[in-house]
């Protein structure tokens, strides 16, 4: 007999954490590496919401509370929807989670049965088809193309459902591609999600507040209000707020499937840290000042990153509208030969060289399911930024 689920066995371990972990662990043995492979803000949580975390735990804040979350983090979360987002949830249409990711492990866990298919749109969070198998269903891909912006299209939406089909996910602002989907675009794929009422929609709007230039975010929600009744809002602290070890996740949706998340929640983690939830309180319903900094601070370190990058020879970035990461094309790099006579098959074997020859560590594209591409994490300093990209330029050169 296996010792370990066939469910277990059908999933990897996440490609992202598996990429942040090795470049800790090199630095830890005393290598000098840049890390454009963090998912997360490199910034503190501020300052009033740690005080709010403090004063919970000194009030005995310290309990169980509600496993939907609590009143004071449920009226929040309505509250910000609707101040942000412009739409508007009743009580009962709102759970807090353990995380974005705990949400959505949830969400699918609630509602998935074996044959079921959820379609997921290249270049994809590394999590969601994993997620869809180790509930017994089948993650449908579309393939990613880099000339609608990386962006799924009506067209590919319509051909990818079928009878099985049991959830679509968008996911705008995208990581890894920095995709924002604008109302037209959002409008297209409502039409085709008319067509088919069967289909429930996840929107993962975890970037919402890092979108840059022009653009704007938005839900399908805002533009389509009639799919709201099948529609789940995935949202939580961890990139707005600069919060992500607080675990802090909520999603907003029609009262049957927050009810069947929570009931899940009920058998499993209870309900998330009170003390994440005083803070979450804070972040949602206190001073937004900080978001706006850390918008501004992301927008020059993306404009920098790609000054840097323009030019490497072999290396084309698209200006990504959202989140903090560039997916950087990298077909014009492969089939070359490094002068310790690596070959360059693909984006993963140039990854690989990058963090062993230039100690500069990326995630491949064939994590995201879209290759030959690597993301690059603009989550760090100005001058760590320089340093990286100029490692990445000297590493490029070098292929022959
Ligand atoms: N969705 C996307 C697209 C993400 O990139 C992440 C984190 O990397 C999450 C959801 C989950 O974040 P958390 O579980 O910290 O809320």
């Amino acid at each position: 007999t296996q010792l370990l689920s066939s469910r277990l066995l059908s999933i990897q371990p996440s490609p992202s954490i598996a990429a942040n972990a090795l470049a800790n662990e090199l630095r830890a043995q005393g290598r000098d590496i840049i890390n454009f492979t963090i998912g997360e803000p490199d910034f503190d949580t501020p300052p009033h919401i740690i005080q709010a975390a403090s004063a919970a735990m000194q009030q005995g804040d310290t309990h169980y509370t509600d496993t939907r979350g609590s009143l004071a983090l449920r009226q929040a979360i309505v509250s910000k929807l609707l101040r942000d987002n412009g739409l508007v949830y009743d009580l009962d249409e709102v759970i807090a989670g353990s995380g974005g990711k705990h949400i959505i492990y949830h969400a699918l866990a609630a509602t998935l049965n074996a044959g079921d298919e959820v379609i997921v749109h290249a270049p994809y969070w590394v999590s969601y088809p994993d997620i869809a198998r180790l509930n017994a269903a089948t993650p449908v891909i579309i393939p990613g193309d880099e000339s609608s912006g990386f962006k799924l299209t009506a067209q590919a939406l319509e051909q990818a459902i079928t009878p099985h089909s049991k959830w679509v996910i968008l996911n705008t602002p995208n990581n890894p591609s920095g995709a924002v989907y604008s109302r037209e675009e959002l409008l297209a794929l409502a039409e085709v999600l008319r067509l088919h009422p069967q289909v429930l929609i996840m929107s993962d709007e975890i970037y919402e507040h890092f979108v840059y230039d022009n653009a704007c975010h938005l839900s399908i929600v805002n533009v389509a209000p009639d799919l709201k009744a099948r529609t789940l809002i995935v949202n939580g602290a961890s990139k707005g707020y600069a919060m992500t070890g607080w675990r802090l996740g909520f999603a907003a949706g029609p009262s049957v499937l927050i009810k069947a998340i929570g009931k899940l929640i009920s058998q499993t983690t209870t309900c998330p840290s009170s003390i994440s939830q005083a803070a979450a309180v804070a972040a949602f319903a206190g001073d937004q000042t900080p978001i706006a900094q850390m918008r501004e601070i992301y927008a020059q370190r993306r404009q920098r990153m790609l000054e840097n990058l323009d030019g490497i020879a072999g290396l084309r970035c698209a200006s990504p509208q959202g989140a903090f990461y560039i997916f950087a094309n990298v077909a014009g790099l492969l089939g070359k030969q490094s002068p310790q006579g690596q070959y360059m098959a693909s984006d993963t074997d140039l990854a690989n060289y990058l963090l062993q020859e230039a100690n500069v560590a990326t995630v491949s594209g064939e994590a995201y399911g879209m290759s030959p591409y690597l993301r690059l994490s603009f989550s760090s300093p100005m001058d760590v930024i320089d340093e990286g990209c100029r490692r990445i330029s000297a590493a490029c050169r070098t292929l022959r």
